[in-house]
């Protein structure tokens, strides 16, 4: 079988892990793949960039989700839905497309029984594709963000939604961090007052930040609570997309044995 290439897109990429994951299920399941990363400037030179490189297949991540979308010739139903594609595979010269955060979300939560009530904190492309795979699934999505506009995209849709201006605290049964407070910097997601209101009422925090215990994280800690950071969601979202990549030659249990090794 002739090698194929795939890549991470995204600006920055430097960071990602996606490269050693994928490199390191290739190598443990025999599959003749290479997977590097590409920094994309432009988003709309991502289609003529993927045929330019000759790649098999892509993900893509900040700022390109919905560029990547827009690339397309073919988009599964739930990509269509949400609007953010972070995979993409070639099939006879077509690009499709395919969203797998969120199913990784989705799995990465999953340990967390009898969760019902979800509460949200932040409003940007993560947590709309989320929250539509959540409500799926049956949970019950609260979104609370610091500033209106986001919010009216997921008022359409039906979610309960606030601003801390705005916000009634209750109880709900997992508290996520969906914004990028505390990935470079030392800020909580919500004013600690709230937070100190929410958080010994639920039953877990999760972070969607991998790598590092957030503020968040440690406020969640200091109240006694399990928490969980992004490190699942990250690897989840990399088995799926790699079994698009590999039109489903493996199944999710075979490369999670090789790709959870880049965790360890
Ligand atoms: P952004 O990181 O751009 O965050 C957008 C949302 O966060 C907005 O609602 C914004 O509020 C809010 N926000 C940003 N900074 C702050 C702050 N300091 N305090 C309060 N609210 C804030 O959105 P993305 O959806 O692209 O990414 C969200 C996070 O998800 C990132 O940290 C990213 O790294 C992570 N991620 C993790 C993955 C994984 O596999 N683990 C996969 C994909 C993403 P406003 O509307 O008011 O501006």
């Amino acid at each position: 079988m002739s090698t194929h290439y795939f890549a991470i897109f995204g600006n920055p990429v430097s960071h990602s892990k996606s490269p050693l994951m994928h490199n390191l299920a290739f190598k443990g399941l025999g599959y003749s793949g290479c997977y590097g990363r590409y920094c994309l400037e432009h988003g709309e030179k991502l289609r003529e960039t993927f045929f330019t490189l000759g790649l098999k297949g892509i993900n893509i991540t900040v700022p390109h989700k919905e560029h990547a979308y827009n690339a397309c010739d073919v988009l599964d139903d739930f990509a269509q839905k949400v609007g953010a594609v972070n995979t993409i595979v070639e099939k006879e010269g077509k690009l499709y497309g395919y969203n797998t955060d969120a199913p990784g979300f989705l799995k990465a939560i999953s340990e967390f029984e009898s969760v019902k009530t979800v509460l949200f904190l932040g409003a940007g492309g993560t947590a709309q594709s989320t929250a539509v795979i959540l409500k799926e699934a049956g949970y019950d999505v609260t979104i609370l963000n610091r500033s209106a506009p986001r919010l009216e995209k997921f008022a359409i849709e039906g979610f309960e939604t606030a601003t801390f201006e705005t916000f009634i605290p209750k109880a709900y049964d997992l508290v996520v961090n969906m914004t990028s407070a505390g990935l470079e910097d030392e800020s909580l997601p919500a004013p600690k007052a709230i937070l100190d209101k929410i958080i010994p009422d639920t039953k877990a925090c999760v972070d969607v930040i991998y790598g590092k215990e957030t503020p968040f994280l440690k406020l969640a800690g200091s109240y006694g609570k399990p928490t969980k950071d992004g490190s699942d969601m990250l690897l989840y979202q990399g088995i799926i997309a790699f079994m698009h990549f590999t039109e489903h030659r493996f199944s999710f249990d075979t490369v999670k044995l090789h790709m959870q090794k880049a965790f360890e």
